[in-house]
């Protein structure tokens, strides 16, 4: 394909992502295909000559999109919203078409550079304490990380290199197989599934604690944790506190977990994948009370800031702890700038694969066209949509309300869990929303969630239209 093809299909594919947007209230949110339909539409053998841009763009619209989840549809109220906005997308595609692959300094400057500036940018805008950003005197900085995900297990293996040095300086007689196979993990079971997968993924065993009854770990649940393994001959090695649980947005007590952390040597991680983004709000940043006694702290802008995934902001006090766990070196891979300050860093050595993408680039464009201003505005409107529809349901005595929580409101019908159960059924089968549900102290609940930045006061009256006919029907078939 020539610059002169894909000049015209460019503008084509930009008139069809601004349509696409435009329109996204017209498009159901969910699907309606069965399993496999693709494989009847799509030929099982890839074509043996090129064919023409505009046929296949067609075939996008007849063929792929019937089977598209619209996760930036208004009508999207599952999960935790998907960033996504005009200058992310313009990131994403001059990172595609610079496609340099800034594992070190040198292998692009400007990627890794933009990548130091950006995350001293939005640490400050959370007001993270100096000793993470880049810019500090310390070993500390930040580093974009692909997922919350990838962040929670990096700082676990991480974790681990830390402690298993400890052990053996103070135990040179033990092998580092004797050390590791000791090191034990903590959460609570509340955490996301991604922590739970990170403790597998690193051979740690992690300890999901279960939570108090408003979903939050406290120090008096963790130290009994502590105090039982150390009994045992364990050695506590990592804990990871949510700040914003996925089913019902609690909020771990840094302030307790954080001391006690500190006092056994334990590295404590801080996931604030989705709840992270409202701290750009100083109303909000008590939440974060005790991050200081932290080691590590990830917020996803994929999230809920507006940029598209993937952008997985994750900051740590002491880089070297990375450095020292990843560090390969190969003779290809040197170059003459290479150095342990934060300032310069070859982020190869922060991260699990080699490569990496020049998402920085997104990062900058959307904290430069939304500016700080921009971006308390829309967590602001988010929250004020929820607040909204935490009041709808509170006004029906039929239902109760048993979080509302930043953009995040759960519900359910009163009295057992069946009736809320048949509620969620008819609304996917209808399929007019998309919520998905979590169980709080065996109660089933409703999740809504304000996802797409498209969301509206009047996309919100239509979610509480649907759910009261829904509800309307539950009733009747039980009288
Ligand atoms: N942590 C929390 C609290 C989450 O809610 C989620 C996803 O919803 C994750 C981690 C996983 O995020 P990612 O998809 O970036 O790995």
């Amino acid at each position: 394909m020539d610059s002169k093809a894909f000049r015209e299909w460019g503008k084509t594919v930009i008139d069809y992502i601004a349509d696409y947007n435009d329109n996204i209230r017209d498009r159901p949110v969910l699907s309606t295909v069965k399993p496999g339909y693709l494989y009847e539409l799509i030929p099982s053998e890839a074509p043996v000559k090129g064919e023409d841009w505009k046929t296949v763009m067609a075939d996008l619209d007849n063929k792929i999109m019937p089977g598209i989840t619209h996760w930036n549809s208004p009508q999207f109220h599952a999960f935790f919203p998907t960033g996504n906005s005009y200058p992310a997308i313009m990131g994403d595609m001059l990172c595609n078409a610079i496609g340099s692959i800034g594992f070190s300094w040198m292998t692009s400057p400007a990627c890794t550079e933009l990548e130091v500036q950006v995350m001293n940018w939005f640490g400050k805008i959370l007001d993270l304490p100096k000793e993470f950003l880049n810019e500090s005197k310390g070993p500390g900085g930040g580093v974009i990380q692909g997922s919350a995900s990838e962040a929670t297990f990096v700082c676990l293996l991480a974790a681990k290199d830390r402690t298993t040095k400890r052990i053996k300086a103070l135990h040179p007689e033990m092998t580092d197989g004797e050390i590791k196979a000791k090191l034990v993990a903590y959460t609570s079971d509340q955490s996301n599934s991604s922590v739970e997968k990170a403790g597998l993924l690193g051979s740690m065993p992690m300890r999901m604690l279960k939570a108090d009854k408003s979903g939050r770990m406290t120090g008096f649940i963790l130290s009994e944790a502590i105090a039982e393994d150390v009994a045992r001959g364990l050695i506590p090695c990592y804990v990871v506190a949510t700040l914003g649980t996925t089913g019902i947005c609690a909020f771990d007590n840094l302030e307790e977990l954080g001391p006690i952390c500190n006092e056994n040597k334990i590295w404590l991680h801080v996931d604030a994948a989705y709840a992270g983004a409202a701290f750009v709000l100083p109303e909000y940043r008590y939440l974060m009370a005790g991050v200081q006694f932290a080691d590590s702290f990830d917020v996803n802008l994929h999230k809920w800031l507006l940029v598209n995934f993937d952008c997985s902001a994750l900051w740590v006090k002491n880089s070297t702890y990375l450095v020292d766990a990843f560090n390969v070196e190969r003779v290809y891979l040197k170059h003459s700038y290479q150095s342990q300050d934060p300032q310069v860093p070859d982020y190869r050595h922060w991260q699990i694969p080699l490569g990496r993408r020049f998402r920085s680039l997104k990062m900058w464009f959307v904290l430069r066209i939304y500016g700080v201003e921009g971006l308390q505005a829309h967590i602001k409107k988010q929250v004020h949509l929820a607040d909204m529809f935490g009041k709808f349901v509170n006004q029906d005595p039929r239902f109760e309300v048993t979080t509302v929580a930043m953009g995040l409101v759960c519900f359910r019908l009163k009295g057992d869990n069946a009736l809320t159960k048949n509620l969620y059924e008819r609304l996917m089968a209808s399929g007019q929303i998309y919520l998905v549900t979590a169980t709080v102290q065996k109660r089933l609940v409703i999740r809504f969630v304000v996802c797409s930045r498209l969301t509206e006061e009047i996309d919100v009256q239509f979610a509480w239209n649907e759910i009261r006919t829904q509800a309307d029907r539950v009733k009747s078939e039980r009288d």
